[in-house]
């Protein structure tokens, strides 16, 4: 393992402790990696009203792409919770993850003990309805 996937690991967990979540009580953190090089962080930030929660995933999705960082992709993503099993990303972050992730983006799971899993996007998420289905 690299430093910089090193980094982004200890990035997504270091962002749990900002997670606003008293509802389900799971602090989770995101960090992403930019093709040009740029890292976002995010967490997961609950509301009363549930439709308006946003996943830690997003979150730095919408950090980073807010600041008009097109055309770049996204070449790493990092998810961190403190669950047993190192937790997914839900479907609808996996939808939002295909519109600026390429097939070989690295997707690593981590939770507290450091215990992880790396794939690649494709793996997480095959078959993936994409802009360019769209454009067809
Ligand atoms: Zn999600």
């Amino acid at each position: 393992m690299n430093t910089l996937k090193t980094d982004l690991i200890t990035l997504a967990l270091e962002s749990r402790q900002f997670s606003h979540s008293p509802y389900s009580t799971k602090k989770i953190g995101a960090a992403i990696q930019l093709s040009n090089g740029a890292v976002y962080t995010g967490c997961n930030i609950e509301n009363a009203s549930y439709g308006g929660t946003v996943c830690a995933e997003r979150v730095a999705i919408w950090k980073a792409y807010s600041e008009n960082l097109k055309p770049v992709t996204i070449t790493a993503v990092v998810v961190a919770s403190d669950e047993k099993s190192p937790w997914p990303p839900c479907g609808f972050c996996r939808q939002v993850l295909a519109e600026f992730c390429t097939p070989e983006t690295t997707v690593t799971l981590v939770n507290t003990e450091q215990k992880k899993t790396t794939l690649k996007f494709s793996e997480l998420f095959p078959f993936a309805f994409e802009p360019e289905h769209l454009l067809k």
